[in-house]
């Protein structure tokens, strides 16, 4: 068979005519083997950006033919929640794509293990954190990795705000793979973060490019409107739900909460008020959680009150607005949680309810989300030296040994997180069988750097603050605090 041009290969595999903005230019650049940042909205199509190369790849003699290394196309993803839904979707394109994350049964594992080997799959999608597997790296070195795609790129860096310790490794890792042509993507990063992943990679500013696509999403509203209480903030989300939910129309929303206290709080107002609605948040056990989600893509829930772990995969193109209810933490996952709104590119409303009393629940919030280097420590000394009783009772009995009975203390499970994801306690957050597999992690155990880290979110909290206090353009200020315009990633500035 000829070779298809990435246009054929688009059409033929994805069923469209023409590449959208940048992809064209993005996936040339990769198939000349050299490297790019993308940053594009959220919905824009960035896996395109990797899968038309992966494919292109597939059908073209590696530059060193070896016919025991086949190459591959490895996509590291941090979203395991997504990767079967991605992969399912390439397969039913008639692409070859797998992945391995920690959802699967051993056994279906190996079986997908020895097929990568045997060459059976031309894009594997992993977590970062399967590369702590020696198995995989066995698998890797009989396979020549031609394209390695790092999604959600922000993950690398610590000044992001959806840090991953694995990512951190990323340099090690490509240079174990042969330094492939790699392509890293995300939808928001700041100049900091960019310069950050470029770091990251093992890559000189010169050597790779920017693709930045700027985050102007033209039909979405962006409104702050200040409120003095609670029952302000009950009448303008009302205010916005009856503008866009009425029986004539379809399109749905979402209201974000910081606290789930206060999302229970006004659901209650609304319940009251007759305004139908439900509520998503990470208290909820995973199966309500998935109907909830289930029910509010299919329309059938037009209002959700959620918490920010509502968001993941919610890709409904009817969103006509996103309320904040409270300060976001960042303008990052403000950003992101706006984002959601107008992927059909209809007029959309995303309004900000700022009340300046939310930013002490925020400014709280970041403490409980930033430990301090002693209390990881005791954290750490606990599950080494107590583990039996952690075993029996829980979390509790951590929090009643490490926290004063504040209300919403969330310390000890930001830290259990931490721990996790840097491999010092097994992934399960189930805590009935845990043991300690690992020192604790200077980055954890440095005051210094636990400093830096709560003064560089608290940072963040501000650059919010300016926003919401911005004379003129919102977009503008999203802008430039996104680094467009001005200043881009060769820019040799002084990071911190
Ligand atoms: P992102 O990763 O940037 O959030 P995705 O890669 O998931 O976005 O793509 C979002 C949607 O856009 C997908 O349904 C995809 O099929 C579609 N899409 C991507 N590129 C194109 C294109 N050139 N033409 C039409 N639809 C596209
Ligand atoms: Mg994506």
């Amino acid at each position: 068979m000829a070779s298809l041009s990435p246009t054929e290969l688009l059409t033929r595999y994805f069923g469209y005519d023409t590449f959208r903005g940048p992809q064209l230019e993005i996936i040339e650049r990769v198939l000349s083997n050299q490297h790019a940042l993308v940053i594009m909205p959220t919905g824009m199509g960035k896996s395109l950006c990797y899968q038309i190369p992966a494919l292109a790849l597939e059908q073209s003699p590696a530059p060193d033919p070896d016919p025991d290394r086949p190459g591959i196309t490895l996509v590291l993803s941090p979203l395991i929640a997504l990767m079967k839904d991605q992969v399912d979707a390439l397969q039913d394109r008639g692409i070859k794509a797998t992945f391995i994350n920690s959802s699967l049964r051993r056994n279906e594992r190996e079986t997908r293990y020895a097929a990568i080997a045997d060459g059976r799959y031309s894009i594997v999608y992993v977590t970062p954190e399967r590369f702590r597997k020696p198995e995989f790296l066995d698998i890797l070195a009989r396979r020549h990795v031609r394209l390695l795609a790092v999604d959600e790129a922000h993950c690398i860096s610590e000044w992001g705000h959806d840090f991953r310790p694995d990512y951190t490794r990323l340099a090690e890792l490509r240079e174990i793979m042969g330094n492939p042509t790699t392509i890293a993507l995300t939808a928001t990063a700041t100049p900091e973060v960019q310069q950050d992943i470029v770091r990251q990679l093992g890559l000189a500013p010169d050597d790779i490019q920017l693709f930045h696509e700027g985050i102007d999403r033209p039909n979405l509203d962006l409104k702050v409107l200040d409120v003095w209480d609670g029952e302000e903030k009950l009448d303008a989300m009302q205010t916005i739900i009856n503008r866009w939910i009425t029986p004539e129309s379809t399109g749905s929303g979402i209201v974000y909460f910081v606290l789930i206290r206060t999302l229970e709080e006004f659901s209650e107002l609304l319940r009251k008020a007759d305004v139908p609605h439900v509520c998503y948040h990470g208290d909820l056990d995973r199966r309500s959680r998935k109907a909830i989600q289930d029910d509010f893509m299919s329309g059938h829930n037009r209002l959700v009150l959620a918490t920010n772990a509502f968001g993941m995969g919610v890709d409904k193109s009817d969103i006509r607005f996103v309320i904040h209810a409270d300060v976001p933490g960042s303008m990052e996952s403000y950003y992101q949680e706006i984002g959601r709104a107008g992927r059909d590119g209809q007029p959309s409303e995303c309004v900000l309810l700022y009340d300046q009393r939310d930013l002490n629940t925020q400014m709280e919030f970041l403490r409980w989300s930033n430990p301090d280097a002693d209390f990881y420590q005791r954290v750490y000394d606990h599950l080494k030296n107590n583990a039996e009783q952690i075993r029996a009772f829980g979390i509790d009995w951590l929090r009643a040994r490490l926290c004063d009975r504040q209300r919403h203390d969330r310390r000890v499970e930001t830290a259990l997180a931490m721990l996790q994801r840097h491999g010092v306690i097994e992934d399960e957050i189930d805590l009935a069988n845990v043991s300690v597999l690992a020192p604790l992690p200077e980055s954890l155990a440095d005051e210094q750097l636990r400093a830096e880290k709560l003064l560089r979110d608290q940072k963040k909290l501000y650059a919010l603050v300016q926003y919401v206090q911005a004379e003129g353009d919102r977009k503008q200020f999203l802008n430039q605090y996104f680094g467009i315009g001005g200043r881009d990633v060769a820019a040799d500035e002084d990071v911190g």
